[in-house]
């Protein structure tokens, strides 16, 4: 079966790909000649996900998944949220992001955090909605060189080490998006 990932992140896909059943062929935004910024303009994480996998079904015609996460802070009120791509500006930085997000919780004890991802597939017809979330701690200073996004500050309840010191398979394993994607997984199987 040929199922449209609404991303061109390669991380997220290769993480994806490493997970699925082989019968499943993932094909990318690229592959199916969608160039252009699909608009994330709903103010949760559940409507971005959702416009995301209705606007490539609605137009290209294709059974599609499209995820959509935010890093939600105790301390910051659940900020940054819907907006955690954008955290530090419009270009998307992750170094600048994780930099305002560590200046923002300078000097505060509480560092509890988690991270949220909702996928929404459009099978077939019908839509369903599968829900990850991973809790854990902001850390005072970035450390790793794996993963991306938020990875280098965030530290995974019952683990000492930060999602970008862990490998692809850890991370799938207890990951918010690991998680959302092996409901996932389960519900293409059935
Ligand atoms: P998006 O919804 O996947 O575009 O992600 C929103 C924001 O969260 C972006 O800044 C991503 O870099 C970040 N993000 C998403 N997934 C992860 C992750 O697994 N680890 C760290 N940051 C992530």
């Amino acid at each position: 079966m040929k199922l449209v990932f609404a991303s061109n992140n390669i991380n997220k896909i290769t993480e994806i790909k490493h997970q699925l059943p082989p019968d499943i062929e993932l094909l990318s935004l690229e592959d199916i000649g969608c160039l252009e910024d699909i608009p994330e303009t709903a103010d949760t994480i559940e409507g971005n996900a959702i416009l995301k996998a209705n606007y490539v079904t609605e137009r290209y015609g294709y059974n599609c998944f499209a995820d959509d996460t935010g890093l939600e802070v105790d301390a910051l009120n659940g900020a940054p949220g819907v907006y955690s791509a954008r955290y530090a500006g419009e270009d998307k930085d992750a170094d600048a992001n994780m930099d305002k997000l560590l200046k923002e919780l300078e000097g505060n004890s509480n560092r509890a955090a988690n991270f949220k991802t909702v996928i929404a597939l459009n099978l077939n017809g019908a839509q369903h909605l599968f829900t990850g979330i991973v809790n854990g701690s902001i850390t005072m200073q970035k450390a790793g060189d794996k993963g991306f996004g938020y990875d280098p500050v965030f530290r995974p309840e019952g683990l000492e080490v930060t999602f970008a010191q862990i490998s692809l398979d850890e991370k799938a394993l207890l990951s918010h998006r690991g998680r959302a994607v092996k409901q996932l997984i389960y519900f293409l199987k059935k």
